[in-house]
């Protein structure tokens, strides 16, 4: 049975659906329809432009009870973002997938000095883009941020609304703990570079199409190719997927070193899946520490 689904409702379950994509979960079955959810769904909403999106409780139940965060804090811990609560655990058992994206070849390396002029190109040369539907819920484009020289790039998945907003790559509450994430390195925001598989945001945040990843991914790639940055980190199952060229599972991915182009590519969570469940944030904070001994930085002294 089709349902009508009221906006706030569909933004929930399209956010809910992006955090298992994070997880590598992306084949679902259908239970029995359940009758009394189902009008729950399906009543008509009192007031839909006050009504808050419905809880998730209201959806999927069983996953929304919540978890008492770890007490054994992880390193990210100490940088300021408050727990949240939330139930979902990793699932490793998912089936790998055929190649879906084939990478261009890699470019020519530019000399340093060239690179910033090189990047300022490639923006021009992507200009006011319309080659996939995403431009037309465009606010900016977001093209990237950072050192053209970095030793270091990180590559998300695509604008939210703070980063429609601004122009900007990760500026909204992943951002923050990005941010979070690159101090704890020992690094500082502007010595890295930053890009997204898609540089215009998808409507609702959900995950770009694989028509509009295909199209947009080709200009990431010649940005990793001008800044030809040491350690390349894929924030997320998206970002993995496209720069590997094949869906596979995360919790597979990541904890270790993929041989990538010209550059090491780890794999780790998403900074909006790690505020969503914080328990990730040790598992995070390995692979970040896989990427400082890849470039010979060494931990921050404990306080
Ligand atoms: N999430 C992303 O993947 N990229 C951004 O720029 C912001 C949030």
């Amino acid at each position: 049975m089709a349902i009508d689904l009221d906006a706030g409702t569909r933004a929930e379950l399209e956010e809910r659906l992006r955090f298992y994509r994070d997880l590598g979960l992306t084949d679902f079955y259908r239970r029995p329809v359940d009758e009394a959810l189902m009008a729950k769904l399906t009543a008509p909403a009192v007031a839909p432009q006050a009504a808050p999106p419905a809880p998730v409780a209201a959806i999927a139940p069983e996953v929304a009870a919540p978890v008492a965060a770890s007490s054994d804090a992880p390193p990210l811990d100490a940088y300021g973002l408050e727990h949240q609560e939330n139930n979902v655990g990793e699932e490793d058992d998912i089936r790998t997938r055929k190649p879906i994206f084939e990478a261009p070849a890699t470019g020519d390396l530019i000399p340093a000095a060239r690179r910033e002029a090189a990047l300022k190109a490639l923006r021009k040369e992507i200009g006011d883009c319309t080659r996939c539907p995403l431009h037309e819920g465009r606010n900016k484009l977001v093209f990237g941020d950072g050192d053209a020289n970095a030793r270091l790039m990180f590559v998300g998945e695509g604008p939210g609304a703070d980063e429609d907003a601004q122009g900007l790559p990760f500026v909204g509450r992943a951002g923050q703990l990005l941010n979070n994430m690159i101090t704890a390195m020992g690094l500082a925001r502007d010595e890295v570079y930053i890009a997204n598989v898609v540089k215009c945001r998808p409507p609702s945040n959900r995950v770009p199409a694989p028509e509009e990843a295909t199209t947009c991914a080709p200009f990431l790639f010649r940005q990793i190719d001008v800044v030809r940055p040491e350690v390349l980190v894929a924030l997320g199952a998206t970002a993995a997927t496209y720069l590997l060229g094949q869906r596979q599972p995360l919790a597979g991915l990541r904890g270790r070193v993929h041989a990538f182009r010209e550059t090491k590519l780890i794999v780790t969570y998403h900074p909006a899946y790690l505020l969503r469940d914080p328990r990730q944030k040790r598992a995070a904070w390995e692979d970040l520490q896989i990427a400082m001994h890849e470039l010979g930085l060494k931990l921050p002294a404990k306080k």
